[in-house]
């Protein structure tokens, strides 16, 4: 079914029902459960929105295979203005949302494979770019969501995944059939995966001879048997179902992630698109890390526009606007704000041309616009909080607000400046504390790689060498 409204998708979340744990429990129904209503929200924006004329322009493109319109999250970049416009629709959405509406990861995993195979094929004679170009049809035609399962638990980070006590710890084929292969293993932190339709399986790291069985790129479907999910736990998530309390009652915090396990699950050679190529790994992994880190400053500066808002909303409801020193940590706000969202720009504007004629960004400065993220971020935050105040931490439920017995004191003491109630004041707050707490920010951290995983970037492609010729050269050193 092609997927074109809210409607539509949670009407095909409910037709497929994968197995899902949460809290010990199996989920009966994905497309009710409470725990991820609002990451279903937050995903389902992408739908709503490309219907709406005025953001037409970014949430849809005219894809190079049918010629048809579709939406930019199946879309693979044919311009440096795909790119620079992939980056503001996800600030766009993170206005919407501010939260992450998931199906940026399906995206970057559909762009580097389609980027890779080619070269795959190229050097190795294989098959795997037609066959990728056609299930990215379907993807496209369906409109269906694709979550990226790139992270593999990995044990003992001091092990190769062939040396690991439980070779399960790396995702592997163990057993290659004339009709396809079985694939055992986990995917951690896969974000949108109990609201997605299907997982793209790629290599965790680079691989090297020896270590074939551990290079494998395919697409799953999550209904598939063998396939099992465990939701995480975030923070607060008891509150998603009590009202202004849960911050942003609709689209919760960050991307709802889960464990998906792989219990030798079957996968027709069709959906395989690396299937032991280990002198591929290594680039595909570093590709989709590049486009997905290339997302941060679109995301998470939108998301840190709505945060800016929340933060001076909070300082005028309590007439502390117009202090000096207000004035000018907002302004810091939205400086690191711009900055991190100037990154992702800039590697998008000057991305490039691959041989298979799909655009990449470029990696250095993809990898600078992550990394600013997992330091700015906090910073924001840190200082939404300085603003905010203690009640951050301390504000009474809107269960007291309401109480018949408590509530007069609630609405008494928690009111700021006249004309503003104590509700809306609460309300704010409790956004903040949802922005700035403890999932959101990891999030920011990890979420596309850790910072020492764009610091071995910058090691590798920042030409260290060349600046200590340009100061030798400048120094008049001879030697
Ligand atoms: Fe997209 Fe940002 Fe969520 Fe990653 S964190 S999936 S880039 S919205
Ligand atoms: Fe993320």
């Amino acid at each position: 079914m092609k997927i074109t409204t809210k409607q539509d998708y949670v009407e095909t979340l409910r037709a497929q029902q994968p197995v899902i744990y949460f809290r010990g429990e199996r989920v009966p129904d994905r497309s009710t459960f409470a725990a991820f209503v609002p990451h279903i929200n937050a995903a389902a924006q992408t739908y709503e929105l490309a219907l709406a004329p005025e953001y037409e322009d970014l949430l849809t493109a005219r894809s190079h295979i049918s010629g048809n319109k579709i939406s930019r999250f199946t879309h693979i970049h044919q311009s440096v203005d795909d790119l620079i416009k992939k980056v503001q629709m996800l600030r766009m959405l993170a206005h919407a949302t501010a939260s992450c509406f998931q199906r940026c990861v399906g995206c970057d995993a559909l762009n580097s494979l389609y980027l890779t195979t080619y070269e795959i094929d190229e050097k190795h004679g294989t098959h795997y770019f037609p066959r990728l170009v056609k299930y990215l049809e379907k993807i496209q035609e369906e409109n269906w969501m694709l979550a990226g399962g790139m992270t593999d638990p990995k044990g003992d980070r001091s092990q190769r995944p062939s040396q690991q006590v439980d070779p399960d710890l790396f995702t592997h084929v163990v057993e290659k059939r004339a009709d396809g292969v079985v694939v055992r293993g986990a995917k951690a932190h896969q974000t949108g995966a109990v609201n997605s339709h299907e997982i793209m399986i790629l290599p965790t790291q680079a691989l090297q001879a020896g270590e074939e069985d551990y290079a494998i790129a395919a697409a799953v479907p999550l209904i598939e048997k063998g396939v099992t999910l465990i939701f995480g736990r975030q923070s607060n998530d008891e509150r998603k179902t009590e009202g202004f309390d849960a911050g942003n009652c609709e689209f919760g915090i960050v991307g709802g992630e889960a464990l998906v396990i792989f219990d030798d699950v079957f996968v027709p050679w069709e959906r395989v698109f690396l299937c032991g190529e280990v002198d591929f790994c290594g680039t595909l992994v570093e590709r989709f890390a590049t486009l997905h880190r290339q997302n941060y400053g679109g995301c998470k500066g939108g998301v840190s526009d709505v945060l800016i808002g929340a933060t001076a909303l909070a300082a005028q409801y309590q007439g502390s606007i117009g202090a000096s020193h207000i004035k000018d940590k907002l302004v810091e706000m939205l400086h690191l704000t711009e900055t991190v969202y100037a990154a992702s720009i800039a590697c998008s504007a000057l991305g490039g041309k691959t041989r298979s004629g799909a655009y990449y960004p470029d990696p250095l400065l993809a990898n600078c616009a992550k990394h600013n993220v997992t330091r700015a971020i906090y910073e924001i935050a840190r200082i939404a909080q300085d603003i905010a105040g203690g009640l951050l931490a301390t504000l009474p439920s809107q269960a007291d607000l309401n109480s018949p017995d408590v509530g007069k004191y609630v609405e008494k003491y928690m009111k700021g400046v006249a004309g503003v109630s104590s509700e809306s004041r609460m309300k704010v707050l409790r956004l903040l504390e949802n922005m700035t707490g403890g999932t959101a920010l990891v999030e920011s951290m990890h979420g596309a790689g850790s910072p020492q995983s764009q610091r071995i970037m910058y090691q590798r492609l920042a030409k260290l060498e060349q600046k200590m010729k340009m100061a030798k050269k400048i120094a008049q050193i001879e030697e």
